[in-house]
């Protein structure tokens, strides 16, 4: 009988000796998590600290840290990353965690007005960039505000049926065949009739 109970009495030690040895390990994890934090939270000021001292790329560098490390993006983190995205030219950047933040605080957050402000602006910043992108880009020069010669014989073989005056649809119960809207019966269009055509403006015939 005493053996019996020796063998309850160790089991029930073990399980508790056991329980007692996960709560020590949870505690210990949430302790790791909650240092982590911290130190990512001392990041973030310290990026907000360089932000106000000007110091926009070392900010930057601060921020991404924080954001490649962290689980669940602080609302914070989004306005202040965001803010300093405009310092930076980053206008399209800026424009998604400033609304990011608006998005998570509503109008009564800490930095709610300041982020309407600062999304402005990166607005205004996108425009501008997109504009300029526009400026900078050679205008695009389409043949089809042309008026193409045709050569000597003032015929071109119509493109549409490439010659054949038959347009061939593939259909569910097999091939369709169509007579050619736009050429006359060898496949030809005049010069004036393909012009029209390749700026969209000749009518089929039928
Ligand atoms: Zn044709």
């Amino acid at each position: 009988m005493s053996k019996v109970l020796l063998t309850l009495w160790m089991t029930v030690a073990f399980l508790s000796f056991a329980r007692a040895q996960e709560e020590a390990r949870q505690q210990y994890l949430r302790e790791q998590a909650m240092l982590k934090r911290m130190m990512l939270e001392r990041e973030l000021d310290s990026g907000v600290y360089y932000m106000d001292q000007g110091e926009h790329k070392k900010a930057d560098a601060k921020f991404r840290y924080v954001l490649a490390n962290i689980q669940g993006v602080p609302s914070d983190l989004a306005f202040h990353f965001g803010k300093n995205s405009y310092f930076l030219g980053q206008y399209a950047q800026s424009v998604d965690w400033l609304n990011k933040y608006i998005q998570l605080k509503g109008t009564t957050g800490q930095y709610s007005t300041e982020a309407v402000q600062w999304l402005k602006k990166a607005e205004e910043g996108v425009l501008r960039a997109r504009a300029e992108e526009a400026k900078d880009r050679p205008q695009r020069v389409m043949s089809s505000e042309y008026d193409i010669d045709c050569g000597p014989t003032g015929k071109v073989i119509c493109p549409v049926c490439y010659g054949d005056h038959v347009i061939i649809k593939k259909g569910a119960f097999g091939d369709q065949y169509q007579t050619c809207p736009y050429c006359n019966e060898h496949g030809i269009l005049t010069c004036e009739e393909y012009n029209q055509l390749i700026r969209g403006a000749l009518k089929p015939k039928f």
